[in-house]
């Protein structure tokens, strides 16, 4: 790209219109002075690779994939990072000078941040993590724990072969617990995580038994509307510390921004409000 040139980058999904990510990255963008527009895009499955392949010489450097491409696009990208291959999903492509794609994922490298970041006494080896759902974010969330040190994952869902599935590609520490099983869990966990879309707007509440929370644990929900879950909520009320689930959304986009744009942003009470405008 030609010096003059002002860096394009943006989300693409569909729906897209409730993407949160482009208001996170203007505030970035805004808040360094740096030249660049992020932009939504909502593109249908079948116009996906065409749209990707365009981008480049449109004066894109990247971008962000959302539901419902994150698997697909792996079949399009020339080249896939190994944490991006191990999750089986990504979402976020860097554009090189001649056009390639590669794809990567750091919505792991998101989970982890932001649990650190919300609960700075989080220690990788304070027992075991119980994880709710075994769907695409749940394989993120393991690949996150597991590169951190997690020696020990109690992970149950609904569907219990999904669970099975991911123990046999992400080894013996996970332990699979039936769906009726999970409240149980929870009483032997330092870490709970709910990864399931169960409590978000829209969709029904997540009814699992919450009486084993306990002070000293740490609680996080990947749903982020809304902010504070029944899981969250019940488990303050135990005096667990909580992390609610936006502060992994702006997270998992440091690294793309910081690739596409040349600094690395922060996630502080700025980014959040920008996000949540
Ligand atoms: P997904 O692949 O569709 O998986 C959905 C999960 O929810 C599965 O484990 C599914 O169980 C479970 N589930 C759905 N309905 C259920 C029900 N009625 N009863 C019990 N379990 C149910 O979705 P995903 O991509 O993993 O996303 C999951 C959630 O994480 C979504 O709410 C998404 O918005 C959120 N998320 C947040 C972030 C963030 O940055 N905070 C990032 C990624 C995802 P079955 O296998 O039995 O269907």
């Amino acid at each position: 790209m030609s010096a003059e040139k002002i860096p394009l980058a943006g989300v693409i999904g569909s729906p897209i219109a409730h993407s949160r990510s482009p208001l996170l990255h203007r505030h970035w963008l805004t808040t360094h002075g740096l030249p660049g527009f992020y932009i939504p895009m909502d593109v249908a499955p079948d116009n996906l690779e065409r749209v990707l392949r365009a981008l480049p010489d449109a004066g894109f450097v990247g971008c962000n994939i959302t539901i419902p491409h994150k698997e697909a696009v792996m079949r399009i990208a020339d080249k896939v990072t190994d944490r991006a291959t191990l999750i089986g999903a990504a979402n976020t492509l860097i554009f090189r000078e001649d056009g390639t794609i590669i794809a990567d994922n750091t919505d792991g490298y998101g989970f982890i941040e932001n649990l650190r970041q919300g609960a700075p006494e989080w220690v990788p080896d304070a027992g075991p993590a119980v994880i709710l759902g075994a769907g695409g974010a749940a394989r993120a969330v393991i690949a996150a724990l597991a590169d951190a040190g997690v020696n020990e994952i109690l992970l149950s869902n609904r569907t219990r072969m999904r669970a099975e599935k991911l123990k046999e590609e992400f080894g013996a520490r996970i332990t699979v617990a039936d769906w009726v099983q999970a409240g149980n869990l929870i009483e032997d966990a330092a870490t709970v995580i709910n990864t399931t879309s169960l409590g978000m707007v829209g969709k029904p509440e997540l009814r699992v038994p919450l009486d084993g929370l306990q002070r000293g644990m740490v609680v996080t929900d990947l749903v982020y509307t809304p902010l504070q879950t029944r899981l969250l909520k019940e488990a303050e009320e135990a005096g667990c510390t909580v992390v609610d689930g936006l502060g992994m959304l702006l997270h998992q986009a440091v690294p793309g921004f910081e690739r596409w744009f040349g600094v690395r942003p922060v996630v502080d009470t700025a980014a959040r409000a920008a996000a949540l405008r």
